[in-house]
């Protein structure tokens, strides 16, 4: 076991094996991405902000850009608005990998942003 970077939210160094959580968020028709590699501790923050704001999909579902389109409700704050799609696909330590989408407005997309440390 080496020393690894977490990178949730603020990075931090931990011991132990890595979980890795990666993002897409399609944003104003670009997508914004990011690769983390989390402790234990922050995978289980980020997964029970997935399980309880975002949907469970089947991992490498394909969600339409119609859908994400004709979606007016972020998922997050449920304030009516444009949204974005973000994407979720988390492989935690020991577990099965699991896929998360959801429906999130300018402004939870840029707190996803600045905790996923998403660029373009
Ligand atoms: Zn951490
Ligand atoms: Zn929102």
């Amino acid at each position: 076991m080496g020393m690894f970077p977490c990178t949730y939210d603020r990075p931090h160094r931990f011991q132990g094996k890595a979980s890795a959580i990666y993002s897409n968020l399609a944003h104003n028709g670009s997508t914004l991405g990011s690769k983390l590699r989390t402790c234990r501790e922050h995978a289980a923050v980020a997964r029970e902000f997935f399980e309880s704001k975002m949907h469970l999909i089947a991992v490498g579902e394909q969600v339409l850009e119609e859908d994400i389109q004709t979606s007016i409700v972020c998922d997050v704050c449920e304030t009516s608005g444009p949204t974005s799609g973000l994407f979720i696909n988390m492989y935690p330590v020991g577990e099965e990998d699991r896929a998360y989408y959801a429906d999130v407005c300018g402004t939870c997309a840029g707190s996803v942003v600045q905790k996923l440390h998403l660029t373009p």
